[in-house]
């Protein structure tokens, strides 16, 4: 790091602030288009240029956990950039400096000076059009089939809905999708019919949940409309039922839809439902059942890890946040039931990120599972999903995993730095060696910058003690060798 900037003699004569800011935006715009958005916005958030001594650049960082970013990824573009600037800067120095966050004036706005270009174009409600007094609910725009993520278990379903939208009422009608809860359902029947009103706005698609459908039905013998809705459906091109499973044991519904059902498919208009279970599973009439039963039938089920692990990866896009990758591999690993859950975890580290600026770590990840009581330890037969295949770890790995996890440099972790946050998690790193890997303390002590062996025997000792006394360790310990693959 450096020290301070003074104007002390020798210095070359201070700069006004105003200028290290043009200067910062010049540069910020020469760098954007170079990364991808949402890295740009993440780690240049509240930085600023604080001085300029002696050819050397001072930048500040509002947190230290971004300074190895920095060095390690952007310190050479920052200073082939700066250069064209102002040719006498020869070296882009760092500085912490926590007084960055409290005070945005002293930072650019990345958000003013480099708006969102690509913003969705995604039919908004107004131009949902319905009959009149036809109910609907209001599709979401999020959903699309381009950000639904592919893989093996939902690849049917994904094609199928495919062709529906590019031919409504062709071959695959009507269309069934079904399978477990937050498996994607509603997001591909959103999704065709978002496709559906982006190619033809004049479309009338409805989107209803079976609920939906019977407190309308109920409604209308309420109010003795019956025949009116009946009219107003039959005007529907694209009608999307979502949940259908909610229909059992209700009579009347089931024979208002039927007839519905047979209006529109008569007339060569597209049907879409879903359903928890097979249309064989489903407690409804027969007569339905093998209506369902003669167009096309598709289930999504639980994604496997790589498919987990593009879900947070397109999610993590959207929402412009630049996770480290071994922070979403992660998760993808340790969340056992559906893409909700899956989502869930992401929103809440979105959300530690945004309100206490802390950048998720693995170890932050685990506390956020732990508090959804998700334990990330749950025996592998626990877990419902299949594990990818891996190697052995090594010596390497433990000392990656651990500097990712405590945040701290593999640098740190072999040089002399005594102060407690560089010294548990060499100490950890060097008990996992020892206890999980088998390495002698002789090899630990050399290759954690050429320390005795004692010391390594008295390090492990304490971590054996400490995980007895200290919850926090213990846990550390059991997240970094379940993460290493090692229990
Ligand atoms: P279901 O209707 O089957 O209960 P949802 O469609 O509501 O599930 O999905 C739950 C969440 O998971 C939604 O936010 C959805 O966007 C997301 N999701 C599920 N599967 C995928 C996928 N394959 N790609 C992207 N997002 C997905
Ligand atoms: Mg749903």
């Amino acid at each position: 790091m450096t020290s301070s900037v003074s104007s002390s003699a020798g210095a070359t004569a201070p700069t006004r602030a105003d200028d290290f800011t043009a200067l910062w935006l010049s540069i910020l715009k020469e760098v954007e288009p170079k990364l991808q958005r949402g890295e740009f916005i993440t780690w240049f958030r509240n930085t600023a240029i604080l001085g300029k001594e002696e050819g050397k650049l001072v930048i500040g960082l509002p947190l230290p956990m971004a300074l190895d970013r920095h060095i390690e990824k952007f310190q050479s573009l920052i200073l082939s950039t700066a250069k064209t600037f102002d040719e006498t800067i020869m070296q882009i120095v760092y500085k912490v400096d926590g007084g960055l966050k409290d005070h945005p004036e002293r930072s650019v706005d990345l958000l003013e000076h480099f708006p969102d270009q690509k913003k969705r174009k995604l039919p908004n409600k107004q131009e949902v059009r319905m009959a009149e007094g036809l109910t609907s609910k209001i599709l979401n725009p999020r959903y699309s089939l381009e950000n639904f993520v592919v893989g093996t278990k939902n690849r049917l379903a994904h094609a199928a809905c495919s062709a529906v939208a590019t031919a409504p009422g062709g071959k695959y009608n009507p269309l069934f999708i079904y399978g477990g809860v937050g498996l994607g359902k509603t997001h591909l029947l959103q999704g065709v019919g978002n496709a559906i009103l982006q190619k033809n706005p004049r479309a009338t698609v409805v989107y209803t949940t079976s609920e939906d459908f019977t407190n309308q039905v109920v409604e209308a013998i309420r109010t003795q409309k019956m025949e009116q809705v009946r009219k107003k459906y039959r005007q529907v091109d694209v009608l999307i039922v979502d949940d259908i499973q909610f229909f059992a044991s209700k009579e009347r519904c089931q024979e208002e839809f039927f007839h519905t059902f047979n209006t529109l498919y008569e007339g060569s208009k597209q049907l879409i439902i879903s359903s928890d279970r097979p249309p064989e599973d489903l407690h409804l009439e027969d007569r339905l059942i093998s209506r369902f039963e003669k167009g096309m039938i598709a289930d999504v089920s639980e994604p496997d890890y790589e498919t987990r692990l593009a879900i947070l990866q397109e999610k993590s896009n959207e929402y412009e946040l630049f996770f480290d990758l071994s922070v979403l591999q992660f998760i993808a690993e340790h969340t056992t039931k559906n893409v909700r859950e899956l989502e869930g975890i992401l929103m809440q580290a979105v959300a530690q990120y945004e309100l206490e600026q802390r950048m998720p770590t693995i170890r932050s990840i685990a506390e956020i599972m732990s508090k959804l009581n998700k334990d990330p330890h749950v025996p592998e037969e626990h877990v419902g999903f299949e594990k990818p295949e891996r190697k052995k770890a090594t010596l390497q790995d433990v000392m990656e995993a651990v500097s990712t996890y405590f945040s701290v440099s593999i640098d740190d972790l072999v040089g002399t730095s005594r102060v407690s946050e560089v010294l548990v998690p060499r100490q950890i790193a060097m008990f996992i060696g020892k206890q999980y890997l088998g390495v002698s303390f002789v090899r630990l002590g050399e290759t954690f910058g050429n320390r005795d062996h004692t010391t390594v025997m008295n390090a492990c000792k304490k971590i054996e003690r400490k995980m007895q006394s200290d919850h926090n360790v213990l846990r550390e310990v059991q997240t970094l060798t379940s993460e290493l693959g090692l229990r």
